[in-house]
């Protein structure tokens, strides 16, 4: 798709420090996982269409016993042909005199130019170097965004990935599952937060993003982590936690009664939320836009709240007026898959996407009301729902992945109660 005269780059993940010689846990750039599979930071990936000794080539670290010994094993440039499938590798070292020679004769260059300052820079110099060394030959005056290109293959998962998204999603709900046991009145959200990495990590999982885990009024703070708070019989608690395996995400939330029940009022807004969802799920199937399924929450959501009055109005005015955004300010779901928020376009030629088979969406409605809103009685405030599910379109419908957890509100108050 890139052409005969264009080569391809893409270079792994830096390492990246917390502070002094503690660096953030390693995680693979997921455009170069994507593509190699490899694991390690100093590589750059090169896709050379043509190219005689092999299209697909890698430049990654040398073996080197005493450095394994203190940052674990590596492949080195054997490895790498042997274990990764590539075609040719090389030590990183050598790249700036071996690379710039594989990019001559080429007119254009696909890369991530202008995500990574230091490697944009080496772009240049590689650049600056091929002009000046070959007058008057061929080589890439166009840096072209690599994303559209590499992102739109993305955006349809293969079998093999739809079944680690499988398992993403089953840890995640293993995880919030034997979270909720702990979830009694008085403990942590932290001792919750505990719980769902304690299962994460032991199915070889790490947490897709920093888990929310929100009791109470803090269960309206849409991106909350703090996770420091107590859980108080008849709180809510919002549990969002995704778990990655091999690189892939899930995505997922729950909303529970701490001590087992819910009042009348969480009652009545779980209700709807649940209702919201199941029609915004049967909207995730091959054919249908992709803002089908937030029409469908908005418009339960939206008649909802009016039954309730918590919104003026009928739900035809409420829609208009956009009224309802006070307690629903996002949307329905998003692209999942190697990133939480993943990658592709969401409109073609100006027009919502249509969901095709391999497509991966979350469908995540709420309700919160901000416990600070004078206009609706003091019964409602500070209360905030979500519940969200991971969901692959199919050729026939669709599944969701992360059915293993409890959504009905009969048993969502048996798994707390319990
Ligand atoms: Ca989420």
């Amino acid at each position: 798709m890139a052409g005969a005269d264009a080569a391809l780059v893409v270079a792994a993940a830096p390492r990246r420090m917390r502070n002094a010689d503690a660096a953030w846990p390693y995680r693979q750039d997921s455009d170069f996982h994507y593509l190699t599979g490899f694991p390690e930071p100093d590589a750059v990936l090169a896709l050379l269409p043509g190219r005689g000794r092999g299209e697909v080539v890698l430049f990654c670290r040398e073996r080197d016993p005493g450095r394994e010994r203190l940052e674990g094993p590596r492949a080195g440039p054997e490895g790498a042909v042997a274990r990764f499938g590539v075609d040719d590798a090389f030590p990183v070292e050598d790249i700036d005199d071996i690379l710039p020679g594989m990019l001559e004769g080429r007119a254009r260059l696909y890369c991530h130019f202008g995500r990574e300052n230091e490697f944009d820079a080496r772009l240049l110099r590689w650049m600056r170097r091929l002009r000046a060394a070959r007058g008057g030959g061929v080589v890439p005056r166009e840096f072209v965004a690599l994303g559209h290109l590499l992102h739109e293959l993305r955006l349809y998962k293969s079998p093999a990935e739809l079944a680690l998204m499988r398992s993403a999603a089953k840890i995640a709900a293993a995880a919030q599952l034997a979270a909720v046991r702990v979830a009694h009145p008085g403990a942590g959200e932290y001792e919750v937060e505990a719980t769902l990495l304690q299962v994460m990590r032991a199915h070889a999982a790490v947490p897709s993003y920093p888990p929310t885990v929100a009791a109470g009024r803090n269960a309206c703070v849409m991106h909350y982590t703090e996770n420091r708070g107590k859980l108080r019989r008849g709180d809510l608690l919002l549990i969002d936690a995704g778990a990655e395996i091999e690189c892939y995400a899930s995505d997922v939330t729950r909303t529970w009664p701490v001590g087992g029940a819910f009042s009348r009022e969480q009652r009545a807004l779980y209700g709807i939320v649940a209702e919201a969802q199941q029609a915004a799920i049967d909207e995730v199937r091959a054919g249908r836009a992709f803002t089908a399924a937030h029409a469908a929450a908005t418009r339960v959501i939206v008649a909802g709240l009016c039954a309730l009055k918590l919104l003026p109005g009928t739900p035809r005015t409420a829609l208009q007026s956009r009224d309802y955004l006070r307690f629903f300010p996002h949307k329905t779901g998003h692209w999942i898959g190697l990133d939480v928020h993943d990658v592709g376009d969401y409109r073609v030629d100006d027009e919502p996407r249509v969901l095709e088979p391999g497509m991966v969406v979350t469908v995540e409605p709420g309700i919160y009301v901000p416990a600070d809103d004078t206009r609706v009685p003091a019964k409602w405030r500070g209360l905030g729902v979500r519940i969200e599910d991971d969901v692959a379109v199919g050729t026939q419908g669709h599944e969701v992945l992360s059915a293993s957890l409890p959504s009905r509100i009969d048993d969502v108050q048996a798994v707390c109660g319990a």
